[in-house]
Parts: C-alpha cells; structure tokens; sequence
C-alpha cells in the first residue's frame, strides 16, 4: 500500500537524518498534515500507526474530525481568526500558529469557558517575509512574558515555516534562526520550551540537523493535494 510505503520511507528519512547528525530518532514528531485529504486516507494512515495529524483550516478540520477515528490527535497549523478560537480550542491538541497577543488572549478565554488547557507554538516569521503570518522575532520576545501570563495557554515552543525555494539547502539559516531564538526565549522565560515546529516534505532532514523537534509533511506522505477538499468518509 502506497501510504504505508510513504510513512516507512519518511521514518528511514528521519532515522538517517538522525544519524548524521547523532540525535535520536525518537526526539522527532512526525505531524501528518492531512489538509485536502479526506477521512478515509487518514482512517489508513492511521492504521499504519500515524496518530498525529495536523490541519490548516478549522472549518474543514471541524467536518472532517468527526469521520476519523476517535483515537487521533490534531494540531493546528494554519492562519487563525478570533471568530475560530472556540472551535479550534474544541478540536485541537495543540494550536502551532500562535502569532498576536490577541489570539492568544481569544485562545486564553476559550479555554477558560471550555474548562480545558491550551497547548500552543507561537509561530515566528524569521524571514520577515511581508506575505507571511508568523511573529516578527522581536516582538515575540518582548510579549513572551505577557503571553506566559495567560493562565490557559501553555507555550511549548516555536514554529516557523520557511519562504519557499526549490532549493531544501535555503531554507537552512531559517530553521538556524529559529532555533536561536529558542535559546532567547528560554532565557527570558527562564524555562525551557522542548518543541521545535519546523520543516516540510522537502527541507525536513535539514530541520533535523537543525534542531527540529516536529517535522509537518504532507505531500512526501499523502501525494499531491486534492483540489476540491473532501469532508465525509
Ligand atoms: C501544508 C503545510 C505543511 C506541509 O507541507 P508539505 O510541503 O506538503 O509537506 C506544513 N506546515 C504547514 C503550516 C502547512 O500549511
């Protein structure tokens, strides 16, 4: 079967990517970003042992989470809108796209209604690519400690993701980057943020080498993206 092929090769990626770099393969996550793809493809995911998925869009994951094994865990990786945090607090394990003290205040008092605690990534824009979401570096710094405040909201670490290039090795300094700023935020907080959120089906094993913590693939596992989103089973 296609897909168990697809996860076995991406697990022997990172095994080797480990290798060269002598970390240990169980220090990565591999997040399946399932968006476009329909229930059922993720119901055989699953049965490979894929239990971590990850979606961009709370209204597609809120029709498609139901259909799927209830034994799944999903994060959420996309822009979010205030007018989504009560969903997104609903449906998710953990919110990776945290970049406003806004959101993370609507995050804050979703989960407080819900009765529940929030893990989240704050999500750094370390390029300062204008057509990106994403904190700029600095200004995460400086709100950290504010954002820390929210007592529903618990910051497990960063995420970036990198301005497109066909070219993996370019996306190097940024995921550099991203871990410096690991470094600088621990220190502020004085408490150390163990999630490193970055790298994609084409720069992943570069993350790794990296420091990445969680690799986000979808197309190296699933194929090319479907053009209309499918929402039942
Ligand atoms: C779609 C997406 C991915 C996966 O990208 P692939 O190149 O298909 O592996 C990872 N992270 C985020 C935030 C995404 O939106």
């Amino acid at each position: 079967m296609a897909l168990a092929d697809n996860l076995n090769s991406i697990q022997q990626r990172i095994r080797t990517a480990c290798d060269r770099c002598g970390r240990d393969p169980n220090s990565i996550t591999l997040l399946a970003v399932s968006k476009t793809h329909p229930p059922q493809t993720i119901r055989e995911l699953s049965e490979c042992g894929q239990l971590l998925f990850g979606e961009n869009k709370v209204q597609e994951a809120k029709a498609k989470i139901p259909n799927c094994p209830g034994k799944l865990r999903w994060h959420f990786i996309g822009h979010l809108q205030s007018n989504k945090c009560r969903d997104a607090v609903e449906l998710f394990s953990m919110i990776q796209s945290v970049d406003s003290l806004g959101i993370a205040q609507e995050i804050n008092k979703r989960a407080e209604q819900l009765a529940k605690t929030m893990p989240v990534l704050l999500e750094v824009n370390v390029a300062g690519e204008a057509s990106k979401f994403g904190y700029k570096p600095e200004l995460m710094l400086a709100e950290l400690n504010e954002l820390n405040k929210l007592s529903r909201l618990e910051i497990h670490g960063l995420m970036t993701i990198p301005p497109f290039s066909p070219v993996a090795e370019k996306s190097r300094p940024y995921f550099r980057a991203l871990h410096e700023l690991k470094d600088r935020a621990e220190a502020v907080l004085g408490a150390p943020l163990p999630v490193l959120s970055m790298g994609m089906s084409d720069d992943f094993e570069i993350a790794i080498e990296e420091g990445s913590t969680m690799v986000r693939v979808g197309t190296a596992l699933f194929g090319p993206r479907q053009k209309t989103v499918a929402k039942e089973a």
